[in-house]
This record gives C-alpha cells, structure tokens and sequence, in this order.
C-alpha cells in the first residue's frame, strides 16, 4: 500500500472523482462534513464484517475484539489531542452531544440563580442553546463577548466581563463560519486567571491543526468525527480528570454502572460514567482511524496546502466584481464565507450545485452572529487538504454564471 501524503491524498477518496449533475464534484463545503478515506471506510468494513459484537460484556473473542478496537481508538484520539490519560476521553455522538454532556453534568451541578456563563458572538448553536437553557431553568445569565466586523474577538472585553459571577467560558477554538482562529490558550490563562473553567468547542479545529490540549490548558474540549475525515454519530468530549471525577453522571443505563440494587446504584469510574448504553462501536474505530490518517499525512504538511488553498481562493473570488468576504480574522483557517449582490445565497448554492460545485449557504448554525454582522445567511466554501486549484477554478466559473443569470 503506497504511503499517503498530502500529494497524493485526494486519491485515497473515492467520491471526489464523482460526477454531480454531469459535472466534476468540487466539494467545497467540508466545514459541514469532510469526506471518508477508504482506510476510515476499511476500518469500519473491517469491523462489521469481522468482528461486530458489544463491548466490555462479553468475554467470548468478538467481544474482546471489539472492545480491544474500540479502547485503541480512544488512545489513539488521547494521544491525537494530547490528554494526558485516555480516560479523559468520553465517546459521544459529536460536538454537539459532548457540550450537552458539560452542560448536564457540570452546568447542573455548578450554575445557580445570578450566575454567569461567558461565550462569544461566533458561537455555533450548539455552543449556545445548551448553556441558554440552562440559565433560562436556573435564573442564570448569559454574557456574550463581542466581535469585530472582521470577525475578531475582542480580548480587552472579554477579560473586563469576567466578574465573580462568571462559572464559565464557552469558546469556539474556529469559527465554522468565519474561519476566525481564536486565541483559546490565552483565553484559557485569562479565564483560569480568575479561576474560571473553560469549554472549547473544537469541531473545526482538529482537522487543520494541531490541538494540544495540555498546551491550551483548557478544562473541556468537544470534537466530532465527521468533521475530521471520520464518520457521523460519533465525537468526543475530553475533559481534565478533576473535572470529569467531581462531575455527576447524566443519563443512566448499562455500563456506566458498577452496580445495580432497587435501594442503591454504585456507578462506574471514568470514561464509562459517562457511557451509558451500547456505544457507537464502528463510529468510535471509525474516527480513531481518521485521526491516525491525518497524523500519516502531518499537521504541517496540511497546514501549509489548506493556507495555500485559501490563498488562491481569497484572491479567485476577491476579483469577482460585487463580491464581499465575511471574515477577515488574520491566520484564519480555510472557510471562505462571502455575499454577492443582492443575490440570495439560496439561489447561489442551487445554481452552483447544478455546475458540480458542493458549497453551504445559510446561517450556518451562528444566528446571532449573522446578526451581529447584518446579514441574514452566506455562501461558505469550505476547503480541506485534498481540494485542488481547478475546483476553486470551477467555483469562480460556478459564480460568474450565477452573475449572468441575475445581472
Ligand atoms: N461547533 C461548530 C463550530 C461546528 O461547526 C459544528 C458543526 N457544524 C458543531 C459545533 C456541531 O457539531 P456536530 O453537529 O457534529 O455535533
């Protein structure tokens, strides 16, 4: 098997050579979900057709086999996103499963009546309604850090809202639709500074660069699997020990027990307190695969071929006459957002789909931000390492046809 590097990598991807309407896939909207490499799809192959079975029960070998995948996958996304122990490693069905765990776990055992949790205008939804309800039940309150309109956090307000209310910091590590990076190992010292634990939502982060939890210092940080080059239904929530040994299990059942009486339930330690049920088995061996291919390949060798990438795209589309760009946070990641006219990104994205180009437009889960910035929805190209200059060609061509229908 030739080793994959990133010159290669587009070929490791079977549906990139896929025809849409006739035409050539661009796909270009990997923010939403990121294609599987057939070593993630011979995995999970490999799994339902060799050794399916539940986990951690079972002592014939299929069982073994299973749970032995599985508990390999959490060392590999442990040793991916540098934890310090694998059992600071909880599977959940993605980022948006993992911030409800630190909400129900932690936000209902930590947050009372006048507390405050402190988030940021380029919040995804799921960064926000989880942490929005909880204050609506407890009386609590939500303060949100302000951006530029070039989409920047602004530092000197954020450190000024941290009051001795504040039990929370909830930070998008990239924004999903700006592809502002945000400077979450200095939000993480401000905020601990104070004494105060902070949350970062990382599902935009894991698949461009290199995540150091130790190094960010953060107390929780969210991934999903289908966002990194794995499959959907599965993510990640790490937690620093300390947090997770003083945190409540929130939903019972099987395997986050160590025992069951009607009088007393003894409950499992970490990870599986926070496992209840049957897991998502493949899911799990799934993303743990994807995370070794995307450290067979390098966070350098990414890094630099998605900068390039966005590069090339920012200054393809920036030549297009009535085109604006949403989004101009320095060192940012390569998520492209932009308005066109007065053209209703809707009418975007169904005429590009039409030339093969695969892109979002919308809200992208960040109302509030849309808001922030005056706009009701953008058109996103998003890019991953194995996307090509002739596709971001193919995008701009895409455009200047949506131009001549609505000029
Ligand atoms: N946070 C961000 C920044 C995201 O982009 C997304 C996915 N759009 C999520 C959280 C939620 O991830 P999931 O839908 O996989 O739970």
């Amino acid at each position: 098997d030739q080793h994959t590097t990133i010159q290669n990598c587009r070929e490791d991807f079977p549906v990139l050579s896929r025809k849409v309407h006739g035409k050539p896939l661009a796909y270009l909207d990997n923010a939403a979900s990121s294609q599987m490499p057939r070593q993630v799809q011979d995995a999970y192959r490999d799994y339902h057709s060799r050794y399916h079975a539940n986990v951690h029960r079972g002592v014939h070998l299929l069982s073994q086999e299973a749970t032995d995948a599985m508990e390999q996958a959490r060392e590999s996304l442990r040793s991916h996103i540098n934890a310090r122990e694998s059992k600071e490693i909880i599977f959940t069905s993605g980022a948006t499963d993992a911030m409800n765990l630190v909400m129900q776990s932690w936000g209902r055992k930590n947050i009372g009546e006048g507390d405050e949790i402190l988030i940021s205008t380029m919040e995804h939804h799921s960064n926000i309604v989880p942490w929005k309800m909880l204050c609506d039940d407890r009386n609590a309150s939500l303060k949100v850090i302000p951006v530029s309109d070039d989409g920047i956090l602004d530092l000197d307000a954020f450190e000024s809202m941290i009051s001795d209310r504040t039990r929370l910091v909830g930070i998008v590590h990239v924004s999903n639709t700006l592809g502002t990076v945000n400077p979450v190992e200095k939000i993480t010292k401000i905020a601990h500074g104070k004494g105060v634990p902070v949350l970062v939502d990382g599902a935009q982060a894991v698949s461009h660069m290199q995540v150091d939890v130790q190094k960010i210092g953060c107390d929780f940080y969210a991934t999903s699997g289908h966002k990194m080059y794995g499959p959907t239904g599965i993510g990640i929530l790490y937690g620093r020990k300390e947090m997770l040994e003083e945190m409540p299990p929130y939903r019972g059942g099987g395997d986050m027990i160590l025992s069951v009486s009607f009088d007393e339930v003894l409950f499992n330690d970490l990870p599986y307190k926070f496992e209840a049920g049957t897991p998502n088995i493949s899911g799990a061996i799934g993303m743990g695969r994807a995370a070794e291919y995307i450290r067979s390949i390098g966070y350098d060798a990414i890094y630099q071929r998605e900068q390039e990438l966005l590069a090339y795209a920012t200054s393809e589309l920036s030549a297009i006459e009535g085109l604006n760009i949403i989004g101009k946070a320095p060192g940012k990641s390569s998520v492209i957002s932009f308005v066109l006219d007065s053209v209703h990104p809707h009418d975007i994205g169904t005429i590009l789909d039409l030339e093969g180009v695969a892109v979002r437009t919308g809200h992208h889960c960040t109302q509030p931000l849309m808001e922030r910035l005056g706009l009701v929805a953008t058109t996103r190209a998003s890019m991953a390492m194995y996307n090509t200059e002739e596709e971001i060609d193919q995008l701009v061509a895409a455009l200047h046809k949506v131009l001549e229908i609505f000029r």
